[in-house]
């Protein structure tokens, strides 16, 4: 190679690719690694929402070692623990308590001090890989990946490279690290009143693989379809029912359909079934109801509703005791708008599922 071309090739890679085609080349490998962070990770290890085929989960590995440096054992931990202890002091990454902007910016350094803690990992792991290449290499070599993911950047591209691998090093950091930990429990709307600060921060999760969607998803933590709403959509989902399509994912049942029987007035099992599987939706459309007509009285209907469902040890049979007398009062409350939401709940019926 003589002089020239070598230059040539430094600058220019071994594609010769021009700036719209690098821009191409980025968008499609970190969307890549925005899908395997929440079918691989989130989904499939941290949820068990979805099982995916040994050859599409071990491409995954290969990709997040490639273009994160992430192990499997250590992320599946921490957002374990985020679920188990939400928008506490121990939670590892809540802007409720650290401050929007800790998150925001400093989401990865809380995660690599989490990654740290023994603890998490011993107590929140059960079930990551741990075969011989997990061992020797995508955890003992966690940075190596990277650095290879470099490597192929510059043959590629030349220079320019440089530049698109500090962009894939920025993008989770920042999207799944800053975004989903930080604004995902911080502004949004919310569909479901789940007892954390989790909002959906657009319907439509593209750009960050459906993870847009962080009320939903902290409503039905183990749904692998994260939109709920006609009007919402969940790319990660369309990933998904395309690999089982192909045979190549099998998702786990999505939170039952709950029936809207308008002639039904009694409350039976089948409501209180239906309530329990919707809790989250209920305690919204209740709070939106109150919130129309808010007084005193509304506001302690409210919370009466809330506390039935808090109860750790009710019964079948208590609870449509307490729930048939929480609807009598409501009705006879006065407020157009407590009468009209118990008349819904009493409408709802839960079909048996049949396991
Ligand atoms: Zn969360
Ligand atoms: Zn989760």
């Amino acid at each position: 190679m003589d002089l020239e071309a070598f230059v040539d090739f430094l600058a220019y890679g071994v594609t010769g690719w021009n700036w719209l085609e690098i821009v191409v080349f980025t968008l499609v490998v970190t969307h890549i690694t925005i899908a395997g962070v929440t079918i691989y990770l989130h989904r499939c290890q941290a949820h068990r929402a979805v099982e995916l085929h040994p050859i599409v989960s071990h491409f995954f590995r290969f990709w997040m070692w490639l273009t994160t440096g992430m192990v499997t054992a250590e992320w599946a931990s921490i957002h374990r623990k985020h679920h188990a202890k939400c928008e506490t002091p121990l939670d590892p990454h809540s802007p409720q308590v650290e401050g929007l902007p800790t998150v925001m910016w400093q989401g990865a350094d809380l995660y690599r001090l989490e990654a740290k803690n023994k603890e998490t990992l011993e107590r929140y792991s059960h079930g990551c890989p741990d075969d011989w290449i997990e061992r020797n290499l995508y955890t003992k070599h966690s940075a190596m990946g990277v650095a290879l993911m470099m490597v192929i950047n510059v043959l590629l591209m030349g220079a320019a490279g440089v530049a698109v691998w500090a962009v894939q090093m920025m993008w989770i950091p920042f999207f799944a690290a800053g975004i989903i930990n930080g604004v995902g429990h911080f502004w949004g709307y919310r569909n479901f009143k789940s007892p954390d600060a989790s909002t959906n921060i657009l319907p439509w999760g593209i750009l960050i693989g459906g993870e847009e969607l962080h009320n939903n998803h902290h409503s039905y933590a183990t749904s692998p379809k994260l939109s709920a709403k006609w009007y919402e959509f969940d790319i990660g989902w369309a990933y998904i029912r395309t690999l089982q399509m192909l045979g190549l994912a099998k998702p786990r049942a999505l939170p039952p359909a709950v029936q809207v029987i308008p002639a039904k007035v009694e409350i039976d099992a089948a409501t209180i079934q239906a309530v329990l599987s919707t809790k989250y939706e209920q305690l919204a459309r209740l709070s939106k109801a109150v919130s129309k007509d808010l007084n005193a009285k509304t506001s302690e209907m409210r919370d009466s509703f809330e506390a039935i469902w808090a109860q750790r040890s009710l019964t079948l049979e208590q609870a449509v005791a307490a729930l048939s007398a929480w609807c009598q009062q409501a009705e006879a409350s006065g407020s157009a708008a407590l009468e009209q939401f118990a008349k819904r709940i009493r409408s709802l019926h839960l079909p048996q599922v049949t396991a």
